[in-house]
């Protein structure tokens, strides 16, 4: 697979990773200002992430989605291969109106959420969180695999909501190391507008980005890293070097975000 074209990555972070039970050797390689993270991007041939901000999602329990948001904006501002998601936070009621604020700019993708990291299950905090980007027009990238965050579990909400577009992120991650939560979500959903992403660690595995393809379409996968928790080229060539056809890959890459996020086509039209 050629490198010239222009990779999209869906799920970037940037910043500390600050985490209790991390040694701190491992917390300091997993992170990495927004400088740094636009370089390992463009050196392995993506030419956009989309990130959002360590410290809006930890430590656990006491990530600072708003203040996280503010240091995003400014990052996006200046980096041109970086763009946000804004962390919506549904017991902080400032990150909604921030949200309304920020998703009203042109590098703001969408709504990034983390049951896990923020420590609130899906399930009651669904209503609240699609409702709002409906109204927004936002599409919606969520953390799953655990027990707050469990794919099936924004099923529900995903066909309650179906102008909303929702990515589950981490293809392969799910309780038990069963990795096929996120693609049976998919298999779930009625109204078509669920997705899920490449950025975990599983696609290490052989096998696990073909068997998603072969289950639910190469349309429904979306190319993330989880930079800087991971290597940026790392993953970039899981994917080019991916038992699949090029035109897959291409999709998965970049034509599929193109087409589900389509505010990232009129901003890269634009700039
Ligand atoms: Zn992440």
């Amino acid at each position: 697979m050629n490198s010239n074209i222009h990779a999209i990555d869906v799920h970037g972070h940037f910043g500390q990773y600050d985490h209790q039970h991390t040694d701190p050797h491992v917390c300091r390689f997993m992170s990495a200002s927004a400088d740094e993270v636009h370089q390992r991007a463009l050196a392995c041939g993506i030419g956009t992430t989309i990130v959002s901000p360590l410290r809006g999602l930890l430590p656990r329990f006491h990530g600072r989605a708003y203040e996280g948001n503010i240091d995003t904006q400014q990052a996006v501002d200046v980096h041109p291969g970086l763009r946000q998601w804004v962390i919506i936070d549904p017991r902080d009621a400032r990150t909604f109106d921030q949200a309304a604020t920020m998703l009203a700019g042109p590098r703001c993708m969408g709504i990034k959420i983390h049951p896990e990291e923020h420590g609130y299950p899906i399930r009651e905090y669904g209503d609240a969180l699609f409702g709002f980007a409906a109204e927004h027009h936002a599409v919606v990238l969520t953390h799953s695999g655990e027990e707050n965050s469990l794919p099936a579990d924004f099923i529900p909400f995903a066909d309650r909501y179906p102008q909303v577009v929702l990515i589950l992120a981490h293809l392969g991650h799910g309780p038990e190391q069963d990795p096929t939560h996120q693609v049976r979500a998919i298999q779930q959903s009625r109204a078509g507008n669920v997705y899920t992403d490449t950025s975990s660690s599983a696609s290490i595995l052989p096998n696990l980005i073909e068997w998603a393809v072969q289950e639910i379409g190469c349309e429904r996968l979306l190319f993330g890293t989880d930079t800087p928790l991971y290597y940026a080229a790392n993953q970039k060539a899981r994917i080019d070097f991916a038992d699949i056809t090029d035109d897959e890959k291409l999709s998965i890459l970049s034509g599929n975000a193109l087409r589900v996020i389509e505010k990232l086509q009129v901003t890269n039209a634009s700039s």
